[in-house]
């Protein structure tokens, strides 16, 4: 009985969120000027969506079982970025800061809740700096963790923050309150509903292209050669997610001169759907020869407001062959007003921090959408034909 009530109250739930989701989709589907006419027809509508009991903030499909929802949270320059599959299997790409009062690991959480998480199946930590490890020790203590994925031991002894964030990630493990699970170039992740390929890590990167891939990169040809990273960067564990037929990657902060292994003189890595942005957009990473190799259809930058969006890597990005978006997680002060994609693409404009995020949400047959949690406009990106 009570379960007949329940499953009674769930189809109710179901179907008011869908309806929700329906008006929402009519009216945030595409990005375009607001006019009056628009503006109060979407005011009334948010009242009518608040009278009703419903949240008008949240993607439009975010019910959708289908679905692999993507939240890019935003920690002021630094990464977390958190994959929720159709089975509701959960990977976090890296944690942001420490400190803040655990900011960061808040901001994670509260994604967690809105992607109707209450564990995080993985965390991978792409590499020991702080904007990527820092975190972790607030987020443990406020949502269970099943595994930790790395590249292997921290390699960088001369930078403080760096050696703290390891530090810290050693006396976690001590606890056994998590796995550790560490992996090389061409392993795959045990994560149900997405298919994960290991491209680079601990310095090392694939050996052979990727299937479909392989064919030789014109732009190689007097192509810089870019000095050898010193640091934590070039030891970044870099994945390539698929998810039916999108493909998105995310190599951390893995510098220019491990993207040249593995774009030249052939592309490994074949045209990729969404790009993680390397390295918040700073100038060390994100090379010519990579960005004309991978070509993606939309980048996400997760830079802050004084971190990242480097004008001439962004431009590289901007001109890459294939973009139809760039969107950034903070104005760029850096890039002004030159090297800033419009507002509409951004989370966070200039002003008082408000972590204001970005949500993907991908359809199996490569469509996918983007939504603004400050704009609270949605945009959609129809499947490749
Ligand atoms: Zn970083």
């Amino acid at each position: 009985m009570l379960d007949e009530k329940r499953s009674v109250e769930d189809d109710l739930d179901a179907s008011v969120q869908e309806a929700s989701s329906m008006l929402r989709t009519q009216l945030f589907m595409r990005i375009s000027r607001p006019t009056p006419f628009r503006l109060a027809f979407a005011f009334l509508s948010s009242l009518w969506l608040f009278s009703a009991g419903l949240s008008s903030v949240g993607a439009a499909s975010s019910n959708d079982s289908r679905t692999l929802q993507i939240f890019f949270v935003d920690v002021e320059g630094g990464q977390a970025t958190l994959f929720v599959t159709p089975e509701k299997q959960s990977l976090l790409i890296d944690t942001g800061w420490p400190g803040n009062d655990g900011r960061d690991a808040e901001r994670i959480v509260a994604a967690a809740k809105k992607a109707g998480i209450t564990k995080i199946d993985f965390v991978l930590i792409t590499h020991f700096h702080a904007d990527h490890v820092g975190g972790l020790p607030q987020l443990a203590a406020r949502i269970p963790i099943g595994t930790v994925i790395d590249h292997g031991d921290n390699r960088e002894s001369t930078d403080a923050p760096t050696v703290q964030g390891w530090q810290a990630y050693q006396d976690l493990l001590a606890t056994k309150k998590f796995k550790r699970l560490t992996v090389k170039p061409g392993d795959g992740l045990p994560i149900r509903g997405i298919q994960t390929t290991v491209i680079s890590s601990d310095g090392a990167v694939i050996e052979r292209p990727l299937p479909g891939a392989g064919q030789e990169n014109a732009s190689c040809k007097n192509a810089e050669t870019y000095p050898i990273d010193q640091t934590e960067n070039l030891r970044s564990l870099g994945t390539l997610i698929t998810f039916g037929k999108l493909r998105i990657l995310d190599l951390g902060d893995l510098t220019r001169d491990k993207e040249m292994q593995l774009v030249c003189p052939n592309n490994k890595l074949g045209a990729i759907d969404i790009y993680i942005v390397s390295h918040h957009g700073w100038g060390q990473s994100g090379s010519l020869p990579f960005l004309n190799a991978i070509a993606p259809r939309v980048a996400i930058m997760d830079n802050g407001a004084k971190k990242g969006g480097t004008p001439a890597a962004w431009d590289i990005i901007e001109k890459s062959p294939r973009l139809e978006d760039l969107w950034q997680l903070h104005f760029s002060e850096e890039g002004g007003a030159a090297h800033n994609v419009a507002s509409e693409f951004i989370a966070n404009l200039v002003g008082p921090d408000a972590g204001n995020y970005l949500q993907f949400t991908a359809w199996p047959d490569g469509s996918f959408s983007v939504f603004n949690s400050r704009t609270l406009n949605s945009k959609q990106y129809p499947r490749r034909k």
